[in-house]
This record gives structure tokens, C-alpha cells and sequence, in this order.
């Protein structure tokens, strides 16, 4: 007869308060492979004390305990684990079903932390259910069957892993006397197969089916005796998984074993966990939509300021900002422009007369914005020629009718593809011929068809010569700063005009404003998700928090059968990572649902994928850092504590 389980001068003491209760005092014994023991005792005698010890998930508070000769003492959770996966089986009087699990998944819990597939897992856990006559219970929920009915399951479960060591406390305690037979009869069918099972209760005609009966009173075994012969040593069945599952391979089941389970408790509450995942999808919505309107914003500006060159400076008539009168003034005039050309701070500069006007050529007719530029104008837009040639010198001293179109006019006044130049098209009667396409830059505001002329050409042929132009554009010399050069031109103009009857825009200056305004709009608008996405990780906290407490026993159960604390950590985590993602996703999608309803609108929201990712991101380490605390506090729980907890 091998000696199994050996306890040995074992006593358990719990402090209550400022009083000590010595549950144990001093108790040896040892039980062989394949014995039926019953421990009988009064209430508060000490049994169940006993039988966490005996079966790890307690420890002693003195004296020796060793499991196959090997002593737990020293072991570390997950050792203490390993071996309650891998030898024991738990009966408890009250079930300790899970109530979200149907039958079947209740037998078959033990074997995920076992890393045993889903296939093989149904297929045993079936077998074991129909063998113990609940082949047509498979998926009812504990709630759906009868106590003794429940109780079978539980055994299944017990042997689910193997259960060569069951130990039963009070059994049939919850059960009537018939249920209760039932139960103790396939108890002993699994001892007659080899398994060695403690059966724990306080009713002698239940110790009466054992051949070997401990008593306990007050923390001492007061009798240990053998009503029958004990049979040969059990054949032990040890853990019936067909082969050992490699580790790695194990590890992932368990890890996608976490994903349904955390599913299962979420939905189980689904109106909590939507409020929940409220104050994430606000400010992953809120943060998105408000970078997205940022963003379309800001490009729309510099869609705006963008058609200007960079170091460009634009001088128009005018007493200030919007004066109403600036039309009636007239002092801007060509000989500005080679004034200001003459200056070292100045690159180039161009006169600009503008107006809108009907262009006919052939049968087309089309309305479209008539530039009147020097040759300058190209180099002060860095414009990019497609076709033909910009004006010279000389194009403009002769005032020639010739005129540079973009490419979007040449689409339009050739729609079959034709080459536009040497082509020739009237406006106001003043015919003009092609000599140039130029490719309109993509930023530019305004799409209406642009037609450059000379602005003599502009000024002599389609209005008055001494017209006085719209505006004077000046591109800086590279090496100057674009507030010198402003403050050198106002100087000059106004020396020249006598007054100051000019704006001056400095579209450098209006661009670095521009973003340095939106830089600090991000730096407030980040500052405020901040804080919102804080709250909400503090709303997933609390939810896990309590959502650990109120699940304490399920916790505990999980590592009776053999549950890490890498498990259940992990099970807490992909929880709380679920929640924030979902809510992520939906902050998401309601913010393009906004975006939509934008779309064309004079504010844009620009959504891009780098903000949706970043968003998803930011979720997951919000689940991350918020779950973690709840997800350790399951983790650290004890498994007696967390399963006598009501
Ligand atoms: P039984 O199962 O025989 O009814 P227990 O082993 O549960 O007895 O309890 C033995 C003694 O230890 C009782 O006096 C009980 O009050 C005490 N006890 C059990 N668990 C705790 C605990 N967690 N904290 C304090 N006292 C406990
Ligand atoms: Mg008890």
C-alpha cells in the first residue's frame, strides 16, 4: 500500500480579530492511493480546514504536508496550481457552478487551464456527463437542473482533469436523501475504478459507505479506524488527456480560452458595461472629431494662404483690414513695382490686375478669372510649366496679346486633348493666342479657370491704360526675413505715396501664426482628452473592481480546479482591454458619423488612419494600466478565501 497524501503535526491556526481559533492542532495522518476515507466530525470540528490543507488550497500554519513525497511546503501559487490541476478533484456542498456556463463548459473548465483544445475538451466532458447520466443535460444552466443533478456535474468536473484524488466536503449536504444515494453511489463506482476519494461530512450513515472512518473534534483526530479490509492499491488513473500538450501551444489556447470568457461575464451585464464604455467612447470620439476638425481646418487655411508663395509678401491698396473704400483708391501703380524690383531685399515682383470675364472660343463659351501678370509672375508662384512658354521681357513692353493658360482652362476650352498652343480665343472682342499651360497648384483656394495675360496687355486693350492695379506681389530674397523685408516695404511705399494707403500681407507670417495658433488648440485639445480618457479608465477601473468582488467565488473556483494567477490576471486584463477597445471603436465610428454629416461643409473634419490607430492604441493601454490593478487583486486572491466568501 504507497502512501499518498501524508500530513504530519499539522495545525491551522486563524486569526479572528484578537482571537486565535486553532481549526488543526497537531494532526497527523496519511491515506494510501485508492482509499475511501470519510472525516466526520461536528460542525466547527475542523473537516473542511482539513480538507483545503489535504488538497492545497490551503496551507499549514505548522507541521509537514507532502503529496506523493514531494512537500508543498515552499511551493509557489502556480506550483500549488499545477498539482491541484493535475491530481485533484473538488466536490463542494454547494455545487460551485458557474452559473454563466452550461453544463457541458462547467465540466469542461478544468481542462482550458490544463491547455487542452475545445475539441477534446466537449468530447470529454460530454462522455464524462453522459456516463454519469446527464448525456441530456448537456447545455442547461446550473438554474435549469436540480440539485442532485448539479451535483453530478460537479463531479464530472472533478474528473475532468483526471481527478485521481477526489475530495468531497459534504456532498450530500444540499441534498435530499435520494439525490444524496445517487451521488455516494457513483462516488463509489469511481473508487472501485482506482481513484482515491476524503469524503468529508458530519452524517455517520454517509461515513458508513468508507472502509476507513477519521473522526475530529475541536482540531484533533479523535479516532481513525477501518471498517473493512482496504482493497489493493487503485490503479490510480492519472490525467486523460490522449498525450501531454506542448507548452507554447498550451499557453495560446488558454490565452483564446480568456477571450470567450471575458465575453461571456461582459454580456452577462450589458448595460453596465455599456455605461461603462460611455466615458471612453466620448473621449475617443471627442479627441478624434475635435483633431479631425483641427486638422481640416487648418488645411482649408492653408489651402487659402497656400497659392501665395512662401516668402511672399502682398501689397494691396487699402487704409487697413477690409476698408470699404479701398476700390476708390488708385495710387498702386507699375512704377511701384519696378521700384520695389530695384530693392536687394527684393527677389522679384509682379503687378496683378484681375478681373472675371466670358472667354469664346469656337462654340465654347466659358466664364473664367483673367490675370494681368509681368514676366516675374511665374518665378513669384514658382509656378511649374506644362506646355509651351511663359512671357518675356518683350512679351509685355509689346503689350502682345498672348496669354498662358492653367491646365484646368486648356481641359476645358479642349476637351478632345488637342494642344492649345498657337490656338487662339477672344475676350471682350480682343482676340488672344496660347502660348503656355501652366499646372495650377493643387492648393489653390479658388477653381475657377485662370487665363494670364500681360498686364499691359490687361491694362490698354481690355481697360484703360493707367488703370492702377489690384495688387503687388513681392517675393522676398532668400536670405532675408520676411519682417524686414515687410518693414523695408512699408517704408518705401509710403515714402512714395506720401501715406500709408496700402495693406501689407506678410503670408509667411499669417502661415507661422496659423500654426502656431493650432499647435496650441492640439496642446488644449490633448490636454482635455487627457483628462476625459483618465475618467474614463477611472470608470473602468471601478466596474473592474467591483465586478472582482462580486465574482470572488467564481475566481475561486477557477483556481480550485487549477487556474495561474497568470490566468486569471490575464482574464481580468483582456476584460478591461475589451471594454476600452469596444468603446474605442464606437468613439470611432461616431466621430466619422460626424464627420460625414461635415463633409463639405466650410469646417471639414479630417479623419486620418493615424488618428484611428492612435485611438485604438491609446484604448489598449488605457485597458492596460485601469485593468490593472483589479486584474492583480483577482489575481492575488486566496483560493479558500475567495471560495467560502457569500
Ligand atoms: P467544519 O468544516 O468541521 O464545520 P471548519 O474547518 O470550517 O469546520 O472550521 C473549524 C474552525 O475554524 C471553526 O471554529 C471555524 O469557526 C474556524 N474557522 C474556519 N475558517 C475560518 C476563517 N477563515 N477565519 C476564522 N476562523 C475560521
Ligand atoms: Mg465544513
Amino acid at each position: 500500500m504507497s502512501t499518498l497524501l501524508e500530513i504530519k503535526n499539522v495545525s491551522r491556526v486563524y486569526q479572528a480579530g484578537d482571537e486565535t481559533i486553532m481549526a488543526l492542532a497537531g494532526v497527523s495522518l496519511s491515506i494510501a492511493s485508492g482509499e475511501l476515507v470519510a472525516i466526520v466530525g461536528a460542525s466547527g470540528s475542523g473537516k473542511t480546514t482539513l480538507m483545503n490543507i489535504l488538497g492545497c488550497l490551503d496551507q499549514p500554519s505548522s507541521g509537514d504536508y507532502r503529496v506523493g513525497g514531494r512537500s508543498v511546503a515552499g511551493l509557489t501559487a502556480n506550483d500549488l496550481a499545477a498539482l491541484r490541476r493535475e491530481h485533484f478533484g473538488f466536490i463542494f456542498q454547494r455545487y460551485h457552478l458557474l452559473g454563466t456556463l452550461n453544463a457541458a463548459d462547467n465540466v469542461a473548465m478544468p481542462a482550458v487551464y490544463a491547455g487542452v483544445g475545445a475539441g477534446s475538451r466537449r468530447e470529454r466532458s460530454t462522455s464524462l456527463l453522459r456516463r454519469l447520466g446527464l448525456g441530456d443535460r448537456l447545455d442547461h444552466r446550473p438554474n435549469q437542473l436540480s440539485g442532485g443533478q448539479q451535483q453530478r456535474v460537479s463531479i464530472a468536473r472533478a474528473l475532468m482533469n483526471g481527478g485521481r484524488i477526489i475530495l468531497a466536503d459534504e456532498p450530500t449536504g444540499a441534498l435530499d436523501n435520494k439525490s444524496g444515494e445517487t451521488v455516494l453511489d457513483v462516488l463509489k463506482e469511481l473508487y472501485a475504478d482506482g481513484h482515491t476519494i476524503i469524503i468529508v461530512t458530519h452524517d455517520m450513515g454517509v461515513a458508513g459507505h468508507a472502509d476507513r472512518i477519521i473522526e475530529i473534534r475541536d482540531g484533533f483526530i479523535l479516532s481513525d479506524r477501518r471498517t473493512r479490509d482496504h482493497k489493493t492499491d487503485g490503479q490510480a488513473p492519472g490525467a486523460s488527456h490522449d498525450g501531454r500538450v506542448v507548452a507554447l501551444s498550451a499557453f495560446g489556447r488558454r490565452l483564446v480560452e480568456a477571450f470567450p470568457t471575458a465575453k461571456r461575464s461582459r454580456a452577462a451585464d450589458r448595460a453596465r458595461t455599456f455605461l461603462t464604455m460611455l466615458g471612453i467612447l466620448i473621449g475617443i470620439a471627442a479627441v478624434v472629431g475635435v483633431v479631425g476638425i483641427g486638422e481640416g481646418t487648418r488645411q482649408t487655411i492653408l489651402g487659402q494662404i497656400g497659392g501665395f508663395g512662401a516668402s511672399s509678401l502682398r501689397i494691396s491698396p487699402g487704409r487697413g483690414w477690409g476698408d470699404e473704400r479701398a476700390s476708390s483708391i488708385t495710387t498702386l501703380v507699375v512704377s511701384d513695382a519696378d521700384a520695389l524690383a530695384a530693392q536687394s531685399y527684393v527677389d522679384s515682383v509682379t503687378p496683378e490686375v484681375s478681373r472675371s470675364a466670358k472667354i469664346h472660343l469656337g462654340r465654347i463659351s466659358v466664364a473664367a478669372t483673367v490675370i494681368g501678370v509681368s514676366q516675374d509672375y511665374f518665378r513669384v508662384y514658382a509656378l511649374k510649366l506644362l506646355k509651351g512658354s511663359f512671357f518675356s521681357a518683350e512679351t509685355i513692353s509689346k503689350r502682345r496679346q498672348e496669354a498662358v493658360i492653367s491646365d484646368k482652362t486648356a481641359a476645358t476650352l479642349f476637351p478632345q486633348g488637342e494642344s492649345p498652343l498657337g490656338r487662339i480665343f477672344v475676350i471682350d472682342q480682343v482676340p488672344v493666342v496660347i502660348v503656355g499651360v501652366f499646372a495650377r497648384p493643387s492648393i489653390f483656394s479658388n477653381d475657377s479657370l485662370q487665363v494670364l495675360l500681360p498686364y499691359t496687355a490687361v491694362n490698354g486693350r481690355l481697360q484703360d491704360a493707367d488703370s492702377s492695379l489690384d495688387a503687388l506681389m513681392v517675393r522676398v530674397a532668400d536670405s532675408v526675413d520676411t519682417r524686414v523685408a515687410e518693414r523695408a516695404v512699408v517704408g518705401l511705399m509710403t515714402r512714395r505715396h506720401g501715406t500709408k494707403d496700402f495693406v501689407v500681407d506678410n503670408i509667411d507670417q499669417m502661415r507661422k501664426t496659423m500654426e502656431r495658433t493650432s499647435q496650441a488648440m492640439s496642446l488644449l485639445i490633448s490636454s482635455v482628452a487627457v483628462i476625459s480618457l483618465v475618467v474614463g479608465g477611472i470608470g473602468v477601473m471601478n466596474i473592474m473592481l467591483v465586478s472582482v468582488t462580486e465574482r470572488t467565488r467564481e475566481i475561486g473556483l477557477r483556481m480550485a480546479v487549477g487556474a495561474r494567477r497568470s490566468d486569471i490576471m490575464l482574464q481580468f486584463l483582456i476584460e478591461a482591454v475589451t471594454i476600452c477597445i469596444a468603446g474605442s471603436i464606437l468613439g470611432v465610428a461616431l466621430a466619422l458619423g460626424i464627420a460625414g454629416t461635415l463633409a463639405g461643409s466650410e469646417f471639414p473634419m479630417i479623419i486620418s488612419v493615424k488618428a484611428i490607430v492612435a485611438a485604438c492604441v491609446v484604448a489598449f493601454w488605457i485597458g492596460l494600466t485601469f485593468g490593472f490593478l483589479p486584474a492583480r487583486n483577482a489575481s492575488r486572491l486566496n483560493p479558500v478565501d475567495a471560495l467560502s466568501r457569500d
